[in-house]
């Protein structure tokens, strides 16, 4: 099975991570999306891609490190984004996250940057993957206005369920993980419930996500996050995971797989 979003390059010795891709892979995690998140890993998660059996990849400038842009143009940051997406299966993890955006200034920041990602996406027919906390009226509105062919994941959705279907219109998948096991999740939990069989990914965000705040999460927590997601649904785990790398898959294309044990 696929983890949808993972930060594989958050485990920065070859050692830590060998351990961490074990456990993945005896827990049946076989193929991982990704996502970078600013010019400073974008070189790393390449590297990932090179050295590590069933990586894909994604690159973006992500909104919580749009403070690591440095003194350049966005337009230099930009064409340095576009020499890393040939082979990336999408571009992301981009979006809006009202927690961290301070005052009006900085939602129009995080507005720039998003909008000029969410052109280049466009112009080289790539999905998009998108992080949006508290902003998803305003996600939408961005969206439907600026359409994205290939449509993407919203992943980690956080977003009300009747927003579901407008997301599913512009061809958004929806993933999730751990976070809606939490016990005050009721809002995530009504969410996937109304997420339809062929727009529902699951993922771990590892090392973020965890079951608990302040935990550190793992790729091999895929195998609970099925599970938990499963259990929600009412749905047979198998079909979950089915489901979730099919998906995954009709959207971002081929995932490579490392041979796993499922
Ligand atoms: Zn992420």
């Amino acid at each position: 099975m696929i983890d949808s979003h993972c930060h594989l390059d958050d485990w920065s010795t070859g050692e830590e991570r060998d351990g961490i891709l074990r456990q993945a892979r005896q827990a049946g995690v076989d193929g991982f999306v990704v996502p970078a998140v600013s010019p400073d890993n974008w070189p790393e998660v390449a590297e990932l891609a090179r050295t590590v059996a069933g990586v894909q990849t994604a690159y973006g400038i992500h909104p919580h490190y749009l403070d690591r842009l440095g003194p350049g143009s966005l337009e230099t940051v930009l064409a340095e984004l576009e020499r890393f997406l040939p082979g990336a299966a999408a571009l992301g993890e981009v979006g809006l996250d009202r927690r961290v955006a301070r005052d009006g200034g900085e939602r129009k920041r995080q507005e720039e940057v998003f909008l000029a990602q969410i052109g280049i996406a466009q112009a080289r027919l790539l999905p998009l993957i998108v992080h949006c906390v508290r902003a998803h009226g305003r996600l939408l509105e961005l969206l439907s206005s600026h359409r994205i062919e290939r449509g993407g994941i919203l992943h980690w959705y956080s977003g009300p369920a009747e927003l579901v279907g407008d997301f599913l219109r512009l061809g958004f998948l929806f993933g999730f993980g751990l976070a809606v096991g939490r016990p005050q999740a009721s809002k995530a939990r009504a969410a996937l419930r109304a997420v339809p069989a062929e727009a529902l990914v699951i993922e771990t965000d590892a090392p973020d996500q965890p079951a608990r705040p302040g935990e550190r999460n793992v790729p091999a927590a895929l195998a609970e996050v099925a599970r938990i997601v499963a259990e929600i649904r009412g749905a047979p785990v198998g079909e979950i995971v089915e489901l979730s790398d099919r998906n995954l898959e009709r959207v971002l294309g081929p995932i490579p797989r490392c041979g796993g044990s499922t």
